[in-house]
């Protein structure tokens, strides 16, 4: 039982092929932000015949984790923000057309959420909300093993909660996001540095967990999680980044809600979501497989 898994991201797309729950082969290139689609897909396509030749790869199903909105139950992407040239481009027919199995598709938050409660760092919490901290930010809720997507596929959006009032302008039209204040794409265009390298100074994170910290205690008030897992590559930091957050969080929260403030990076690594693809193949493909690991 093989899975062709795909990580659609602003910054990097990531290809896996899965033999039952391991990962064997696996591939990660710079996504082309001017080209979008027209530039990925045939590198999507020589690396999986590449596989196919050389490691006799056939997948019986394909997961998506796509970085932007996407329409679950038409399974369409709706868009990207960060990248142009995604809106209702046929991502399932042309990936079905390649691999010859059916594929399924979810936003890349929603899949990293489901990856890190079966294989990561959610599998002893129910309900999970994961938070994907990257190039934007995304936010997936996972309640008995299934992602809770809402009326129209759009719950989650954690990243644009209005957190500074009359703060800077957000590429969605709205102003001080949590996106637009947190987010790597956004730390670089307004301190001219990668991430990594403003969470090392201290005097910076303090102040970059204070916004981070108003985004998750809307989680924590609307959900009541058992468990906050942070993803993405931001969320690398470990304590420099976590013992802040933590501490901040318990700040802000009011002390009369007794909902638990359990923060806890991403097990998975960079591999949240492909193994999160996983799970959503074997959901909707694989019934037998649904129970959780
Ligand atoms: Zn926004």
């Amino acid at each position: 039982m093989e899975t062709f898994a795909l990580d659609i991201g602003g910054t990097k797309f990531t290809l896996g092929a899965f033999e039952g729950d391991r990962l064997i082969l696996r591939e990660s290139r710079a996504t082309d932000r001017e080209s979008g689609p027209h530039a990925m897909w045939p590198q999507i396509e020589s690396v999986f015949c590449g596989w196919r030749e050389r490691c006799g790869f056939r997948p019986d199903a394909c997961g998506i984790g796509f970085g932007g909105p996407i329409d679950f139950t038409a399974q369409t992407v709706t868009l990207s923000t960060h990248v142009g040239g995604w809106a209702q481009y046929p991502l399932i027919p042309k990936l079905e057309a390649l691999s010859g199995a059916p594929a399924i598709l979810d936003n890349d938050a929603n899949a990293g959420g489901l990856g890190e409660a079966y294989y990561g760092a959610g599998r002893d919490a129910d309900p999970l909300f994961y938070m994907t901290l990257s190039t934007g930010i995304g936010g997936g809720i996972v309640e008995e093993g299934r992602v809770y997507r809402g009326a129209d596929s759009f719950a989650g959006e954690i990243g644009h909660l209005n957190i500074v009032p009359d703060g800077p302008s957000c590429l969605c039209g709205s102003n001080g996001c949590l996106e637009r204040m947190c987010c790597g794409l956004w730390l670089e265009r307004d301190y001219g540095k990668p991430a990594r390298e403003l969470l090392a100074d201290p005097a910076f994170v303090r102040q970059y967990v204070v916004y981070l910290a108003r985004g998750l205690k809307a989680a924590l008030m609307i959900l009541n999680p058992a468990r906050i897992v942070i993803g993405g590559g931001i969320a690398k930091a470990g304590d420099r980044l976590f013992t802040p957050l933590r501490e901040e969080l318990n700040r802000q929260m009011p002390a009369w809600s007794r909902a638990r403030r359990d923060l806890e990076p991403a097990q998975l690594g960079d591999d949240s979501v492909l193994y999160g693809a996983l799970a959503l193949a074997d959901q909707r493909f694989r019934a037998s497989r649904v129970a959780k690991v």
